[in-house]
């Protein structure tokens, strides 16, 4: 657990009077992910009925945890990851179907999001006690070990065909498990829910839906100033992601090196905010559009239905900001 990695977004709800909300929310948080769960129930019921699908909600949190981190060999992920290179392996549908997903995403970004980044998150190990830029020829042979199209899954059969290939799903996994456990508390009757992990969000409120009934005043943290924030905006169900420079990085030689690895580096922006329909899709289009960067990724927010959000970029000493069309005059 990195205790120095604290949230992305902090959320406020705004009052909704045509709904009825218990008079004091519920807000429950834990570890989970290598960060932090909050989840908050707005909804007039019985404690116990809250806690208990709170509880259920970070019971499947932990389940997700456990198939699909990188770093518990024994997950899912672990077990593909040690047989790289040695032998395919039957996997679990779900993740199957995740992997499908994420593969997708790297076809619509022209291969910028990359589940397959595994080598080279481990070579440049970010959070290290005194991280190193890694010589060029380690980062040759890493990049020999990335590329998705690589990867053999066929029905639920997954093989890794290079030794030392790793899936790392960092950039889709924490969206999934609040999508997840947010499906959870719907099950348990909750109907006005936030939960949040590490700035992935998933918000559900009754008859809203994206931007038509905006009803959580979602705060953007400054990604250079500790404790300043950006501004806020508000949305409504569906999933808000925001990937950034300034939560795990090292600075060597006046040079900022950061989690989000791209085989052709795009400079120059600082952090992306996305709405989408889902939490999942959000969290991997905030990864995909900062690797992009400020036109393609622009672009690629534009032609993906649902989604809108926007770029903060380094101008000089100061920061610049880019929005969708429909997120222009949003964020104050
Ligand atoms: P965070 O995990 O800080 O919320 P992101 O959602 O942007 O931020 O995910 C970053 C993580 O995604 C990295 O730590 C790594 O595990 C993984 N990753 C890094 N670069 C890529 C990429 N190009 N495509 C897909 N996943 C990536
Ligand atoms: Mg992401």
């Amino acid at each position: 657990m990195n205790a120095a990695r604290t949230f992305l977004l902090i959320l406020l709800l705004a009052g909704f009077p045509a709904c009825r909300r218990a008079a004091q929310p519920v807000v429950r948080d834990t570890a989970a992910m290598d960060t932090y769960v909050t989840i908050t129930v707005y909804d007039d019921l019985p404690a116990a009925r809250v806690n208990a699908a709170i509880d259920s909600a970070f019971v499947e949190i932990r389940r997700i945890e456990g198939f699909a981190s990188d770093y518990i060999d024994t997950s899912e992920i672990g077990r593909v990851n040690l047989m790289s290179g040695r032998d395919s392996l039957v996997i679990s549908s779900e993740l199957a179907d995740l992997l499908r997903r994420s593969f997708a995403y790297g076809d619509s970004s022209g291969g910028a999001f990359d589940v397959t980044v595994g080598p080279l998150e481990l070579l440049w190990n970010i959070l290290a006690v005194r991280p190193r830029v890694p010589s060029p020829d380690s980062v040759h042979d890493a990049l020999r070990l990335v590329g998705y199209r690589l990867v053999s899954l066929h029905g639920r059969t997954l093989y890794l065909p290079r030794k030392g290939m790793r899936l790392d799903l960092g950039a889709i996994g924490k969206g999934y498990a609040v999508d997840r456990a947010m499906d959870v508390l719907a099950g348990a009757g909750v109907t006005m829910a936030i939960v949040d992990m590490g700035g992935n969000l998933a918000v559900r409120w009754p008859g809203s839906r994206g931007w038509d009934s905006t009803v959580a005043t979602i705060s953007v943290r400054h990604p250079r100033t500790e404790g300043a924030f950006l501004g806020t905006f508000r949305y409504g169900s569906g999933g808000v992601s925001t990937s950034g420079d300034y939560e795990r990085y090292f600075i060597a030689g006046g040079k900022r090196y950061h989690h989000i690895m791209d085989p052709a580096t795009a400079p120059g922006v600082v952090s992306v905010t996305v709405v989408a329909p889902t939490a999942a899709d959000a969290d991997a289009i905030s990864t995909t559009v900062f690797v992009l960067g400020r036109a393609k990724g622009m672009e690629f927010m534009q032609r993906t239905p649902g989604v809108d959000g926007f770029i903060v970029y380094e101008q000089g000493d100061s920061l610049g900001i880019d929005f969708s069309p429909g997120f222009r005059g949003r964020l104050r």
